[in-house]
C-alpha cells in the first residue's frame, strides 16, 4: 500500500467521528501523491504525513457565562494549534452552533497550507465555540467573549498564536476579546487580528477576503485570455466575505446576481445593491427578506432541501462564500450545464469532493479556498506587521500589498500544477505549493 493510502486509512479509523477533517485530509493527501510518490521513502522515514495531520495540540474548554435572565449558560470552546513550522499559529475563531472538534481540525489543517501560500511567516491554527451569536444581546455577546478569552488567554500571544475572526466573529466580538486579554495579561500586543481601527486594526482587513478572492479570480480570468467586465456572477452567503466579494466584483465591471443566508437566497437580475446589502446585514443584522422588500428587482426564495439555490442560474462565475459543503455534485452539474466558466471558493471547503472533481473533469478552472480566500489571513499578517512596527499603513498600501499577494498566489499554484504535470489543476497546485514550504521547514527543524 502506498504511504499516502496507509496514512489516510489510519486517519479514517482513528478520527472516524470527524467527517469534515477526513474530507480535508483526503483532498490534500490525494493531490500530494505526485510529490510523495517521488520520494516516498524519505517522507515515510520522517513520518511527515503523520506529523502534518496531527495537531501540535488541541485545547478544549468550558465557557460559562450569564445570560440576560440571570441564567448560567455553558458552551464548549476550542483552539487547535496545528502547525507552527513557519510562524506563530494563525487562524480564525468560529462561533456557530455546528462547531465541534472535527470542524475546527479541518479548518486548522487547511489553514497550514493557506498560510504558507501567502508567503508570510504564519503557522496554522483555528478555534471557536458552539455558541450561537444569533439573537443574543450585545451584553450577552460580551459576557460570552470575556469568558471565552479568560481561558483562551492562557494559550495565545503575539509571538505564539494570533486568532482572528471567522463565521460569527466580527469586529464586535474581536473587540470584546481583545479588551479581556489586555485586562488579564496587562499586555497591549497584537494578539488578535481584525481589530478596530482605533486600537491596532488594519485598514482593508474588513474587505480583504472578498477583495482578495476577486483579485485572484481576475488574474485567473486574465490568464485565460478573458476579462471580468460584463461577467455574470453567483455569490452565496451575505456575510463578511460575500459582501466584499460582491463589492469588488462590481468594481471590476461584473454583475453579481445572487446572495444567500442560512434561511434563503436573493436573485436580483439587475445586480445586487451592495450598499443596501451592507445596511441589512452589517447595520441591522437582519434577514435577506428585508433586502427583497426594499428592492423591486429582487426575488427572495426560502431555502428548501434539495434545491439548487444560488447555483441554479446561468452565470459565468460562481463564488461560494458561505460555509462548508454548500455546493454539491448536483449543483456543480447544474452550473456546468449552464455554462459556468470559472469557480473560486471564498468560503472554506464549500464545494464537496465529488463536486470539485466534476469541475476538474469538465475543465472548469476551479480555485479552492486555500488559495482563493487567503487574502483574509494575508491581511491579518499585515496587521501583525503593523502592530509590531507600531505603525498604521494607508488603505491603498495594504490593498496593493493584498493584490500583489493574491496575484502571486495564482501564479504560484499555477506553476506548481504545471511542474507536476497537472496543468490547470489549481487544487493540486495549491496543496503542493503550500505543502512543500511547510515540509522544508519541518525537516530543517528536526523531529518535533
Ligand atoms: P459571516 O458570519 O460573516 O457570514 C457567513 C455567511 O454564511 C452568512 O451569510 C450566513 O448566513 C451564511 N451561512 C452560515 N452557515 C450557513 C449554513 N449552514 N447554510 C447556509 N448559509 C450559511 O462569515 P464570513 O463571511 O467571515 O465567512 C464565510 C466563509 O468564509 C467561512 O467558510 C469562513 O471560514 C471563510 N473565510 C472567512 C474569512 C474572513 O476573513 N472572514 C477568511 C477566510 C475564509 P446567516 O447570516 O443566516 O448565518
Amino acid at each position: 500500500m502506498s504511504y499516502v493510502d496507509e496514512v489516510l486509512e489510519k486517519i479514517k479509523k482513528r478520527d472516524a467521528d470527524q467527517p469534515e477533517f477526513i474530507q480535508a485530509v483526503t483532498e490534500v493527501l490525494d493531490s500530494l501523491r505526485p510529490v510523495i510518490d517521488k520520494d516516498e521513502q524519505k517522507y515515510r522515514d520522517l513520518a511527515i504525513l503523520e506529523r502534518i495531520t496531527e495537531p501540535d495540540r488541541q485545547i478544549m474548554f468550558r465557557v460559562p457565562w450569564v445570560d440576560d435572565n440571570g441564567k448560567v449558560q455553558v458552551n464548549r470552546g476550542f483552539r487547535v494549534q496545528f502547525n507552527n513550522a513557519i510562524g506563530p499559529y494563525k487562524g480564525g475563531l468560529r462561533l456557530h452552533p455546528s462547531v465541534n472538534l472535527g470542524i475546527i481540525k479541518f479548518l486548522g489543517f487547511e489553514q497550514i497550507f493557506k498560510n504558507s501560500l501567502t508567503t508570510l511567516p504564519i503557522g496554522g491554527g483555528k478555534g471557536g465555540s458552539d455558541f450561537d451569536p444569533k439573537g443574543k444581546s450585545d451584553n450577552e455577546i460580551m459576557k460570552f467573549c470575556q469568558s471565552f478569552m479568560t481561558e483562551l488567554s492562557k494559550y495565545i500571544g503575539a509571538d505564539e498564536d494570533v486568532p482572528a475572526g471567522d463565521i460569527g466573529t466580527g469586529a464586535r466580538e474581536i473587540g470584546f476579546m481583545f479588551g479581556q486579554y489586555k485586562r488579564i495579561k496587562g499586555l497591549y500586543e497584537g494578539v488578535l487580528t481584525g481589530k478596530g481601527l482605533t486600537y491596532g486594526g488594519s485598514l482593508a482587513r474588513t474587505e480583504a477576503t472578498g477583495y482578495g478572492l476577486l483579485y485572484l479570480t481576475e488574474e485567473m480570468v486574465k490568464c485565460h485570455g478573458d476579462k471580468m467586465e460584463g461577467k455574470v456572477v453567483a455569490i452565496s452567503g451575505s456575510g463578511n466575505v460575500a459582501i466584499y466579494a460582491c463589492q469588488k466584483a462590481q468594481q471590476l465591471g461584473a454583475k453579481v446576481v445572487t446572495v444567500s443566508d442560512s434561511t434563503g437566497w436573493i436573485y436580483d437580475p439587475e445586480g445586487i445593491d451592495v450598499e443596501l446589502l451592507k445596511e441589512v446585514k452589517e447595520v441591522k443584522r437582519a434577514r435577506l427578506t428585508e433586502y427583497a422588500s426594499a428592492r423591486k428587482s429582487a426575488e427572495y426564495h426560502e431555502k428548501k432541501n434539495g434545491e439548487h439555490g444560488v447555483w441554479q442560474y446561468k452565470v459565468d462565475i460562481a463564488l461560494p462564500c458561505a460555509t462548508q459543503n454548500e455546493l454539491d455534485l448536483e449543483d456543480a452539474k447544474m452550473l456546468v450545464a449552464n455554462g459556468v466558466k470559472y469557480v473560486a471558493e471564498g468560503a472554506n471547503m464549500p464545494t464537496t469532493l465529488d463536486a470539485t472533481k466534476y469541475f476538474l473533469d469538465n475543465k472548469v478552472p476551479f480555485v479552492g479556498g486555500k488559495a482563493a480566500n487567503a487574502g483574509g489571513v494575508a491581511t491579518s499578517a499585515l496587521e501583525m506587521s503593523q502592530n509590531s512596527e507600531r505603525l498604521s499603513w494607508s488603505f491603498e498600501e495594504v490593498d496593493s500589498k493584498l493584490k500583489n499577494i493574491m496575484v502571486g498566489i495564482y501564479h504560484n499554484i499555477d506553476d506548481a500544477a504545471k511542474e507536476y504535470g497537472m496543468e490547470g489543476n489549481y487544487v493540486a497546485g495549491a496543496n503542493i505549493a503550500g505543502f512543500k514550504k511547510v515540509v522544508e521547514a519541518m525537516i530543517a527543524q528536526g523531529v518535533c
